[in-house]
Parts: structure tokens; C-alpha cells; sequence
């Protein structure tokens, strides 16, 4: 089958032809029909410090897909040859304290699909039933190749009651831009969002209705917060950019006993203000992957119920054709970008 390879210690990614994966007894095999390109696949294709570390070469790379499953092992039940699927790209262990505990997504010995087990950007997949979410039968394809980072941005925003709570997201990456939305979604009263890049700012609106955009190299939060009514601080702040200057700009503005989920994965250690933290009594929660599976279940409800995330897809490409898409997410204006792996 054809695959996209981390091949060389550099930057790029090679489209070369390797073994279709054997499946274990346990395991399904899923043909994949679309996938999309992740902020985590930016880093595996510039080959920086963290993928450096992280990926070993030769890898098949790529975690956010939809397909239809191919074959599956003797002791597979939950699906069957020709259903649509996706997966949770973390595969979990069966012998810590939290997998023990059903807490599957608190697995120290988790490891990630595309990251440092065989990924997705190819023509098939194996994954672990356990893993495999049955899809229906008319779910868009491309919807389902966006729902690992929906899942985070579900996970995040829904880490804390949002219900007539002001809600504060810093970065509209495609996750915070995700996120507003379901915290619109969730009832929230007022969402602002924040960054430093325009186009960005413009794009969330696609996918929001009623979100204060704030480009806080323009704009002063406190002002905006001032303009639309707020008189105390927000109740819930949901970090998406892992940038300092936002996180630190967040405790700033949060209300007296707040609630912080961090998602965003800072780049290196930076300085806090820690006595910001305890004298707004404030609770800070670190938020890692999707839970599994309930994360899954709210999202395809959310979704069932009108959420669209169609709008967060602006390209398409044949996967042939990948050069072009990872030029194209490294200018930074894009939304989700699709690889169509039936065009190969
Ligand atoms: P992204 O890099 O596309 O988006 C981050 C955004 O933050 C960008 O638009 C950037 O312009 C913006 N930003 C930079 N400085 C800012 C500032 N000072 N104020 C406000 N915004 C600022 O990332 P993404 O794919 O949307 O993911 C969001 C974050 O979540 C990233 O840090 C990513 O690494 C992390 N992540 C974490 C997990 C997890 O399991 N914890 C999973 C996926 C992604
Ligand atoms: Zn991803």
C-alpha cells in the first residue's frame, strides 16, 4: 500500500509503498478514505525538537481519519467488514493504576497512532477494537477524519460547567475555534476568543454565532470585557494557544474561584505568576487527549444534535497531491485540510 513515511531526518514526509499492517485477533483493519493534517503532523514534517525525540524514522505518520473497516480479527464483535469508523488514536494499556481504574485516558503507557505506532495517512489501518467508533452509515467522511481534535476541544470545554458561565478561549488554532463553538453550543453566556493572527480570527466566525473576537495585538482584553458588560472576571478560560503571553494574560482576567482547562502544550517552560493563582483561589486542570469514551459519546451527540464542524474543512487534495496541503498548512490560513487517500 502506499503511506506517508517519515523516511529521512529532515523536513519533509515521503510517499512510499509498504506492508499492508497484519491484524492481531483483537485488532481491526480500516481502509482509510479521508484524513486531516494536524498541528502534530506540522511538527513530525518540520522534523523539530519534539519530533525529533518523539517519532522514530521510518514511521507511517497521521492520527485524524475516516474509513470503512477491511477485515477484522477472530475475537472482533463490535463492528463489521464494510462499516464506516474512525478511531481514538491513543492506545491504551491494560496494567496502570487509572487503566485498571476504567481511567483510560490517564494511561502513562498510552502511545499515539502516527506518533509512535503506525499511522493513518496511509491505505490502511490497524487499530484495536477498543478503539474502533462505529459510525453511521451516511456520516460525512470528512467529519469523521475531524473528530480527534473535536474531541479535544469537547474534553476542554466541557472539563467545567459552562452553563450562563462567561467563558474565555485563548488561541483560535482549529481546537479553540472548535471549542467556541461548543461552548456556544453548551449554553454559555458570553464566549470571547482570543489571538494574534487576524485571518484566523476571521475564520472562527464561520463557525460561531455570537463569540467577541480579540486580537490582542489590537485590542485590549479589559476593554472588550469593559464594552460587552462583564464587570467581574471570566468564570471558566479554556488556554488553546500554549503561548505565555496568553496564559498569563488569562489569570489576569479570571473571577475569584475560576476554572482553568489548559489543552494548550506550551513549547518550552515559561514563568507564571503562581501567587495570581492562589489569591483568585483559582483551579487550574491540565487536559490531555479525549476521554475515552465519553468524550466520543458527547461528541457524536453534540453533532447529532446540530453542532456543524463542516465549515472548519477549507481544502481538500488528493493524497497524492500531500506536498501541496502541508505548504499550504504551513502559511497558517487554512482551516482543516483533507487528503482524499481514494486518490492515490
Ligand atoms: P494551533 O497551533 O493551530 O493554534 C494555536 C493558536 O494560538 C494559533 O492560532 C496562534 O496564533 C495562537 N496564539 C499564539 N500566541 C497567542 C497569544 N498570545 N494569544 C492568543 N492566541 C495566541 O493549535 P491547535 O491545533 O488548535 O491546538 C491548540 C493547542 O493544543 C496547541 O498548543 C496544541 O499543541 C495543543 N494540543 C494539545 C493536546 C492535548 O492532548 N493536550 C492535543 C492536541 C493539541
Ligand atoms: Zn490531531
Amino acid at each position: 500500500m502506499k503511506a506517508l513515511v517519515k523516511a529521512k531526518a529532515e523536513k519533509g514526509l515521503w510517499l512510499q509503498d509498504v506492508a499492508v499492517p497484519e491484524i492481531a485477533p483483537d485488532e481491526v483493519l480500516i481502509k482509510i478514505e479521508r484524513t486531516a493534517i494536524c498541528g502534530t503532523d506540522m511538527h513530525i514534517y518540520r522534523w523539530d525538537e519534539w519530533a525529533q525525540k518523539t517519532v522514530p524514522l521510518g514511521l507511517v505518520v497521521g492520527h485524524e481519519y475516516g474509513g470503512t473497516v477491511a477485515a477484522i480479527g477472530s475475537t472482533v464483535r463490535r463492528v463489521k467488514v464494510g462499516d464506516r469508523v474512525t478511531g481514538e488514536g491513543h492506545v491504551v494499556g491494560t496494567r496502570s493504576r487509572n487503566a485498571r481504574a476504567g481511567k483510560f485516558h490517564l494511561d502513562p503507557d498510552t502511545k499515539g497512532i502516527g506518533v509512535n505506532l503506525p499511522g493513518a495517512f496511509a491505505q490502511y489501518l490497524a487499530l484495536p477494537e477498543f478503539n474502533v467508533i462505529p459510525l453511521k452509515e451516511d456520516f460525512p467522511l470528512e467529519i469523521a477524519s475531524i473528530m480527534d481534535p473535536l474531541g479535544n476541544a469537547v474534553h476542554t470545554a466541557l472539563a467545567f460547567d459552562l452553563v450562563g458561565e462567561d467563558v474565555l478561549i485563548t488561541g483560535a488554532g482549529p481546537i479553540g475555534i472548535m471549542a467556541a463553538a461548543v461552548a456556544e453550543k453548551s449554553g454559555a453566556r458570553r464566549v470571547v476568543l482570543t489571538d494574534i493572527n487576524k485571518w484566523r480570527l476571521d475564520f472562527a466566525k464561520k463557525l460561531t454565532s455570537r463569540t467577541r473576537m480579540i486580537n490582542t495585538m489590537e485590542e485590549d482584553l479589559r476593554g472588550v470585557m469593559t464594552e460587552i458588560g462583564m464587570r467581574e472576571g471570566f468564570d471558566v478560560g479554556l488556554e488553546m494557544s500554549g503561548a505565555e503571553p496568553a496564559f498569563n494574560q488569562m489569570l489576569d482576567v479570571m473571577l475569584m474561584g475560576g476554572n482553568i482547562a489548559m489543552l494548550g502544550i506550551p513549547s518550552k517552560p515559561f514563568p507564571v505568576d503562581f501567587g495570581k493563582l492562589v489569591g483568585k483561589a483559582l483551579t487550574l486542570k491540565g487536559i490531555y487527549g479525549r476521554q475515552m469514551y465519553e468524550t466520543w459519546y458527547k461528541m457524536l451527540a453534540l453533532l447529532d444534535s446540530g453542532l456543524d464542524m463542516s465549515p472548519m474543512i477549507t481544502h481538500h487534495f488528493a493524497a497524492r497531491d500531500f506536498q501541496e496541503a502541508f505548504d499550504l498548512m504551513e502559511t497558517g490560513k487554512s482551516g482543516k485540510v483533507i487528503l482524499d487517500w481514494t486518490q492515490i
